[in-house]
């Protein structure tokens, strides 16, 4: 491993290493180019007939023919990577056993890094006086007065001031607005931490002092923030934010779900008076290099966005927020397997900044480290203003009478009918998305399957087709069985949210509906107008996915109808009870929140069920402390550790080798006091087409975990056709 303190400095021909994203596991050695390079640099690097990207990662290492090494190509126009984010991707890769050059691919993924700096117009205040002042031309003048020697766009400008850009060109003409060239890449407006945020209640206030004393301190920690919905946990972790950046350093938040950003840069805009840098999917190309640059140049003070953002060139990075810190989605599942909300603290650590992690229903890994005392606990334990937590109730569906095709209870119903009259707005919960999950024969009982997968294909009707939801197969729906070939039989078995959207529309006519899926909208756009379309009130039902557990606010709804609460508690998953108590309390969280008391039905077969009764009973300690003491005795995770080890091939004979031969040589993990279990089909045996096994690692708290199974799986010879991943903490068995 290279080390280095920032700043250091390679002469024009000095032997250098430079980590580029191609798969080769190991540093490879150049001469610094012309002018030399400094440690961490952005380069480009001959290698092959090709050129490819790098980073100067320390000094060479001089076991290759002198003769034949080649120099750097050049220096590109970007801050170089500091040893603070060197050093984490190390680390993050040696956790997750991802190798160093997959790691570099996450930290440079932005476009056009090697382009040379480009140039674009900007507009700013000149000497010139305006031969007659209009209002539209003041208000052009008072914007760029206000803003002090700050350049904008013209579209920025324009918007600003609320003038069409003609008005804008006119002032250049007479000198009253200068345009100059400027680097493309403008930093951005700049937050102002001293605007006042909302009065904070007690309770609030407190929590707030205790997160800007940690970043005052200038040490890293880690506070677990718990409030249910709408306590104002944003309210208080905007405060951390502003000590932050009142303190000139860099804040990160992460969401885990796009659709929950343009909400936030609203909330981040009224506190602090400009938007914050996005990093996400959905953001453009041109505002990704923007973003990359600026954050490496520390004219990013805020940054919102995704789990990858966590891999963004930070010049002072002094708090990062996980915001759901429970959530699944900040498990990335393929490529780098790694946990965002760990490697959150991961990169705090190395850099002393502050962790939030903020949820209504925390992880049990971050309950229990807030139980041990790794992590400080910070609690609201009541709804902002009037807002009261909703009343929940079982509707015991073995006592309610329905007819086949129908999973709206009379008693939901009759509780949907009096929002109805009143006004308000329902929500019917099913977390399953497309119209029914299966599709059989009714002459030979054969189910649709995906070609390519072990996976029954989803009927989505209004996409007309059937869709794997492994894969992302689709075919069109058989009018004919493909096992027997009889005519006119084939059957849509169980609801998805499509279908009890039809229902919904069947039993209530006269209801405006709208269905929230993430499969339904082309684009977060589209899916943000929804949503606001929404809250707005326009809709009397939403029927949706686990999309609407996530955060968003519907001030008119007061019912929530979840149509199978034990949906959840199939499976054997690990984790199986959590989920389920987590995604019941986010969806019934949703009702209520403004001054009208909200309710939460939970169809169920099996009200005695623990976890149903313990959601009905709000008895959030008693179900934790019952399910760490579960885990516990069963030495499970986080009492214990879990790898998951991934082997995928074209043959299953293949697949099954390898892992019987990893399961006989299984030294290195006995030695470090671990279990190997299986080989065993994964649960969905077989995805795009390739054929696939898991074994299990388990080991005690304190082994050594990483290490044993990098020895076990060395002398493993991976090919394209013989694949092997290792997936520690798995969160997920498929
Ligand atoms: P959470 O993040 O816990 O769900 P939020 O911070 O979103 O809660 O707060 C819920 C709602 O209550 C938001 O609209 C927020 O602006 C409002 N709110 C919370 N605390 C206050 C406060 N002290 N003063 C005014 N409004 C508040
Ligand atoms: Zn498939």
């Amino acid at each position: 491993m290279y080390r280095g303190g920032m700043g250091e400095h390679f002469h024009e021909g000095e032997l250098i290493g430079v980590l580029t994203p191609e798969p080769i596991d190991r540093v490879l050695d150049y001469r610094a180019p012309e002018g030399g390079c400094w440690l961490g640099a952005f380069v480009e690097v001959p290698l092959g007939p090709r050129k490819v990207l790098g980073v100067v990662w320390g000094p060479g290492r001089g076991d290759f023919e002198a003769s034949k090494i080649r120099a750097v190509s050049r220096v590109l126009d970007a801050a170089a990577m500091r040893e603070e984010l060197r050093v984490f991707l190390e680390k993050a890769g040696a956790y997750t056993l991802t190798p160093l050059s997959q790691m570099l691919r996450l930290a440079s993924r932005v476009p056009g890094l090697s382009d040379p700096p480009s140039m674009r117009k900007i507009y700013r205040l000149g000497q010139g006086e305006p031969d007659r002042m209009t209002d539209a031309r003041r208000r052009v003048i008072e914007t760029l007065v206000e803003y002090g020697g700050l350049g904008f766009t013209l579209k920025e400008l324009s918007d600003l001031a609320g003038v069409t850009s003609s008005v804008v060109k006119g002032l250049v003409a007479q000198g009253v607005v200068e345009e100059a060239d400027t680097p493309r890449d403008a930093p951005y407006l700049p937050l102002d931490p001293d605007r006042a945020g909302k009065a904070l209640t007690g309770d609030q206030a407190a929590a707030a002092e205790a997160l800007r004393a940690g970043i005052r301190s200038g040490r890293y920690g880690t506070t677990l923030l718990k409030g249910v919905t709408g306590s104002g946990k944003t309210e208080v972790y905007l405060e951390a934010v502003a000590e932050t950046l009142k303190q000139g350093r860099q804040a990160l938040v992460l969401l885990p779900e796009i659709a929950l950003t343009s909400e936030f840069l609203t909330r981040v805009e009224a506190r602090f008076g400009a938007k914050p840098a996005e990093w996400h999917s959905g953001v453009t190309m041109t505002e990704r290099r923007r973003a990359w640059k600026m954050i490496g140049q520390g004219e990013a003070q805020l940054v919102v966005g995704a789990r990858s953002a966590l891999f963004l060139p930070f010049r002072d990075l002094g708090l990062i927020v996980v915001d759901e810190e429970h959530d699944s989605s900040y498990k990335q599942e393929e490529g780098a397997l790694y946990n965002a909300r760990d490697m959150a603290v991961l990169r705090a650590s190395l850099n002393e900044a502050q962790v939030v992690l903020a949820s209504a229903t925390p992880s049990l890994e971050t309950w229990a480290n807030a139980a041990a005392g790794k992590y400080a606990r910070l609690d609201l334990t009541a709804r902002f203003g009037e807002a009261v937590l909703p009343a929940m109730r079982a509707i015991d569906m073995r006592f309610e009478d329905l007819p086949g095709q129908a999973w709206i209870s009379p008693a939901l119903q009759s509780e949907v009918a009096a929002r109805l009259r009143k006004g308000e707005q329902s929500l019917l919960f099913l977390n399953r998305r497309g119209f029914a999950p299966v599709t059989l024969c009714r002459a030979c009982g054969a189910q649709v399957g995906c070609d390519h997968c072990d996976a029954r294909m989803v009927e989505h009707r209004f996409q007309k087709r059937l869709v794997c939801h492994q894969c992302g197969e689709t075919k069109p729906l058989p009018e004919t069985c493909p096992a027997c070939g009889v005519e006119g039989k084939m059957a849509a078995v169980g609801p998805g949210v499509e279908r009890i959207a039809e229902e919904a529309a069947r039993v209530f006519p006269d209801a405006k509906l709208a269905i929230l899926s993430s499969d339904l909208f082309g684009s977060a756009r589209a899916l943000k107008a929804q949503i606001e379309e929404i809250a707005g009130g326009e809709t009397d039902i939403i029927i949706g996915t686990q999309l609407v557990a996530k955060g968003h606010n519907f001030p008119r709804l007061t019912l929530v109808g979840v149509i199978d609460a034990d949906l959840g508690l199939q499976g054997s998953d690990l984790r199986a009870a959590e989920r389920t108590f987590q995604l019941m309390r986010q969806v019934s969280g949703r009702a209520g929140r403004a001054d009208v008391p909200g309710v939460a039905l939970l169809q169920t077969f099996q009200p005695e069920h623990p976890v149903i009764r313990a959601i009905l009973s709000g008895d959030e300690e008693g179900f934790w402390r019952a399910e760490a003491a579960e885990r516990e005795a069963a030495g499970m995770p986080p009492y214990g550790r879990l790898a998951g080890i991934i082997i995928s091939a074209d043959e299953a004979a293949a697949a099954f080798d390898l892992g019987t031969r990893l399961a006989r040589n299984d030294g290195p993990i006995r030695d470090a006091g671990g279990i190997v279990y299986g080989p065993a089909p994964a649960p969905i045996a077989r995805v795009r087409g390739r054929h696939r096994v898991r074994l299990l690692v388990k080991a005690p708290k304190g082994a050594a975990l990483q290490g044993a199974i990098a020895r076990w799986i060395a002398p493993v010879k991976t090919s394209a056709k013989l694949r092997l991943s290792v997936d520690i903490d798995p969160q997920s068995f498929y």
